[in-house]
């Protein structure tokens, strides 16, 4: 039945290099393992095409710093970056990333980038860093590094319309509560709160965190994901594509007969960027 359905739907599809395949879809008890044969996986460097009537988003989270050495970026129409871009706010990073996205869209084709912060883009939360951080360690201009992220669209808790108001797409920061980072908030009511304001009509949710359950096993103690994200995305929202990252072993991707979600964390558990982008072809449409 899960086959059956998934396979009308083989316009979805994804690649990655073959040396992650196992890894990728081997790291949820959610995730039905048939799921491999109705996605793509291909090697990367086989730049498989895309389908007719699609829109190939490629996936980005967690390069804190690093998003140059990242093993492969495809050509692709939007370019998605699902937060911590750096390690603690540094404004040269944000520079750098500005730059990369520039690139990028120069040498990669992409339309449009979108791209949200992290518990550790700890400047884009002002209210945050003047409390904890700035009296700690070399301190930075929120403002001044929040002006130096440019050639992307930056939501946070806001929607934005892409390729010619085709995808509706939405982007949240929040994380539940660990190590007091920044955008962090306690499950329950507060998470709750933020996420009953993704609009109904969201085709991606882009977030930083995983849902409870979904590519968010950390290494030795258990699954980390926000039941009230969960919540909201299976009751309400029903996006057709969930991107976030944050959990970096939980790198991959499952799909709930509804929503397919991807963790696309390119630096994994000791900070290395060994993962490449996950590719997603969208059909355009929706009923697909
Ligand atoms: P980051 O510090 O980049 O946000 O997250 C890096 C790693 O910290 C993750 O890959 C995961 O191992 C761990 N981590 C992040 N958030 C949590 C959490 O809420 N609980 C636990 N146990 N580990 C977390
Ligand atoms: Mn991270
Ligand atoms: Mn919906
Ligand atoms: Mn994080």
């Amino acid at each position: 039945m899960f086959l059956a359905k998934l396979h009308n739907r083989a316009l979805l599809r994804m690649q990655t290099l073959s040396s992650v395949r196992k890894q990728l879809l081997s790291n949820n008890d959610l995730s039905p393992p048939t799921t491999t044969s109705n996605f793509v996986l291909e090697g990367a460097m086989s730049h498989s095409l895309q389908p007719h009537g699609s829109s190939r988003i490629v996936c980005m989270s967690d390069t804190h710093g690093k998003h140059a050495d990242i093993p492969f970026l495809p050509h692709g129409d939007v370019l998605i970056h699902a937060g911590d871009f750096t390690k603690i706010g540094e404004t040269d990073a944000v520079h750098d990333l500005s730059r990369y996205f520039q690139q990028q869209q120069q040498d990669s084709g992409f339309q449009e980038v979108v791209c949200i912060a992290g518990n550790h883009d700890i400047t884009f939360h002002p209210d945050y860093y003047e409390k904890t951080w700035s009296r700690h360690i070399r301190s930075f201009d929120p403002f001044e590094t929040r002006e130096a992220l440019q050639h992307c669209t930056y939501l946070e808790d806001s929607s934005a319309r892409i390729l010619n108001d085709k995808i509706s797409v939405y982007g949240s920061p929040w994380t539940p509560s660990f190590f007091q980072w920044a955008f962090n908030l306690e499950r329950g009511e507060a998470l709750g709160k933020v996420w009953g304001r993704i609009p109904n009509d969201t085709d991606v949710l882009v977030t930083h965190g995983p849902p409870q359950g979904r590519q968010d096993v950390t290494l030795h103690s258990g699954n980390f994901g926000c039941q009230d994200l969960l919540q909201e995305i299976q009751d309400r929202v029903k996006p057709r594509l969930h991107i976030f990252g944050h959990i970096h072993e939980g790198y991959g991707v499952s799909y709930d007969g509804h929503t397919l979600y991807v963790n696309a964390s390119n630096l994994d558990i000791g900070y290395e960027a060994i993962n490449p982008c996950i590719v997603i072809d969208l059909p355009h449409d929706k009923t697909q």
